[in-house]
Order: structure tokens, then C-alpha cells, then sequence
């Protein structure tokens, strides 16, 4: 990731057309659960070219978008353990190799820690 999205979140959708990877759909298309809105990791650039993340930033609730681990090979058995307890939906796909960080990692915030990470800080708007 990335960031994640949390059960505070109120299903807005405000966040969804500010993304700008397309990282994000509505809890309707959510790979996972279809109760909330969810941001695909393998996507999800962390709006490093910008000041803040696109999302927060249109986000009206304190607390629903956190911070979660760098998509990068380091973390990949976070996010293939959050696969298989169906948190995110990180799969091999069958003609585009595979989506796994070590592959496909994602740029990150190098100035995010990564106690603040694991912490699930909540990403300031
Ligand atoms: S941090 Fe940026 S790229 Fe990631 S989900 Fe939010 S808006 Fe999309
Ligand atoms: S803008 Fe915030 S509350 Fe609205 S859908 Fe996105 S994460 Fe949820």
C-alpha cells in the first residue's frame, strides 16, 4: 500500500475520483467484504509526488484513511497473510505475472515511518 481504509469510514465515496492511481472503489466493488470502501494496495502510490495524500485530503472523517505498510518486497508477507485473512485481495493473475509486491512494488513516503505504519496512524487531510 499504501494507505488502508478503516470501519469508520461512512462509504462517502468523496475520496474516490481524487485518486489518482484508481487505487480506490466503493464498498460495493470491494474485492473483500463489500461493507466499505477499499483501496487496492497494489495500486496505491501514496500520492508521493504530492503533499498529501489525494484522499485524505477529501476525506471528511478523522480516522478512515491510515497509513499501512510500503508495497515493497520487505512487506510482501503482510499483505499475502492480510490476503488469506481477507484483508486485501492480492492474487496471481494468470496472463500478467503476478501482483505481488516483490514484483510490482509501489512507490512509497520514505518520510512515513514505519512504527507510524504499523501503528495505523491516521493520514492527515
Ligand atoms: S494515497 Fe493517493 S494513490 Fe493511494 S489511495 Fe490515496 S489517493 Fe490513491
Ligand atoms: S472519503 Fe473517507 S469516509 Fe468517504 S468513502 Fe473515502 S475513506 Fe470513506
Amino acid at each position: 500500500m499504501a494507505v488502508k481504509i478503516t470501519d469508520l469510514c461512512i462509504n462517502c465515496d468523496s475520496c474516490i475520483d481524487e485518486c489518482p492511481a484508481t487505487a480506490i472503489v466503493s464498498a460495493s466493488d470491494s474485492p473483500v467484504n463489500g461493507d466499505t470502501t477499499y483501496v487496492k494496495p497494489e495500486k496505491c502510490i501514496e500520492c508521493a509526488d504530492s503533499t498529501m495524500p489525494k484522499c485524505s485530503d477529501a476525506c471528511p472523517t478523522e480516522g478512515a484513511i491510515v497509513w499501512d505498510m510500503p508495497y515493497t518486497a520487505e512487506f510482501e508477507a503482510h499483505f499475502v497473510k492480510g490476503h488469506e485473512s481477507g484483508l486485501y485481495a492480492i492474487r496471481e493473475h494468470k496472463k500478467n505475472g503476478i501482483m505481488f509486491p516483490s514484483v510490482s512494488p509501489k512507490p512509497f513516503r520514505e518520510a512515513i515511518s514505519i512504527a507510524t505504519r504499523q501503528a495505523g496512524v491516521a493520514v492527515a487531510g
